[in-house]
């Protein structure tokens, strides 16, 4: 038996509800930037016990998801919810990883001024020299039009950012799941929202600002616009090789580690952390 994931939670599930399955599970393949962090940190508390294939950092994957598909779709996402013009309006991009890379490009090509936040000095220095402004969110956050979150982490965009935005801005997720907006925050009495159609919500503050939150943070382009059949069809094809390589590996060719997929598969991503050990 094998575990096809993607986000990680059906193996934090076995791990937390059925320990037992493991006896059964001969290897486990994870999608996701998040569920292969998840992994990566099983491995390194020894808690992995059995192989897992990191089908995320894949070029095939990474480069196709990650970067051309939301390149494409945060645009579609934002037309289809809210109409908005582009050109010419401010916005801040929460990570510049893959996916904030391409909803960078995607947004810069239509003349909106972009602004990028980065915790990582790396990412950081790429997007000073593809020619975006890097800031703190809280330097940019009372004048932007619209705050894109893209991090793979929690709570980004917290309630003390959302109190200071300005009127109408528009705030969606293109990261994990929907945990990078404090959605949560926005649920208390003094705060009304207004549904206007489906994955778009004003929500107003007693002095009559309203912020348009679309998808209710959860991830814009699956909620409201179409991924390319070519990409799912890209990213299952990367996961069925890797379940394919997984069964047929000799025994004791992968152990309870976390593998990338072999050369012959599908090149790997080269690990930032081993740029940075080179600068
Ligand atoms: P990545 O690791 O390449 O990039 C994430 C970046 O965010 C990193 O550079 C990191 O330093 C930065 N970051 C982390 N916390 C931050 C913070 N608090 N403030 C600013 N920057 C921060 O990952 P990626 O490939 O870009 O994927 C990012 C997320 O998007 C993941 O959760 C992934 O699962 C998800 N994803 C979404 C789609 C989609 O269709 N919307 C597609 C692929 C991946």
């Amino acid at each position: 038996m094998y575990v096809l994931d993607d986000g990680g939670d059906l193996t934090h599930c076995i791990y937390k509800k059925y320990p037992n399955v493991f006896k059964y599970i001969k290897g486990i393949v994870e999608e996701s930037v998040t569920g292969v962090h998840r992994l990566y940190q099983l491995s390194k508390a020894g808690k992995l016990c059995v192989p897992a294939m990191n089908v995320n950092d894949s070029v095939t994957k990474q480069k196709f998801d990650n970067l051309y598909c939301c390149r494409e779709s945060i645009l579609d996402g934002l037309k289809r919810t809210t109409d908005v013009m582009f050109g010419g309006k401010q916005v801040v991009v929460c990570g510049y990883g893959e996916v904030g890379k391409g909803c960078c490009a995607a947004l810069k090509a239509l003349g909106s001024i972009v602004y990028v936040t980065e915790i990582d000095p790396i990412c950081a220095l790429q997007a000073c020299m593809d020619g975006f402004r890097v800031v703190k969110l809280s330097q940019v956050i009372r004048h932007v039009d619209i705050v894109i979150t893209c991090t793979g982490n929690k709570n980004v965009v917290g309630r003390e950012y959302l109190d200071r935005m300005k009127n109408g801005c528009i705030v969606c997720n293109m990261g994990h799941s929907n945990t990078e907006i404090d959605v949560a925050s926005l649920h208390t009495p003094e705060l009304t929202w207004e549904h206007v159609r489906p994955q778009v919500d004003h929500v107003i503050w007693p002095d009559g600002k309203k912020i348009i939150l679309l998808a209710e943070g959860r991830l814009l382009n699956l909620s409201c616009s179409t991924v390319p059949t070519f990409v799912l069809s890209i990213t299952a094809t990367t996961q069925a090789l890797a379940l394919i390589e997984l069964y047929n590996a000799t025994e004791g060719r992968y152990k309870q580690d976390v593998y990338l997929l072999p050369k012959k598969m599908g090149k790997n991503r080269k690990k930032r952390q081993d740029i940075r050990s080179k600068i």
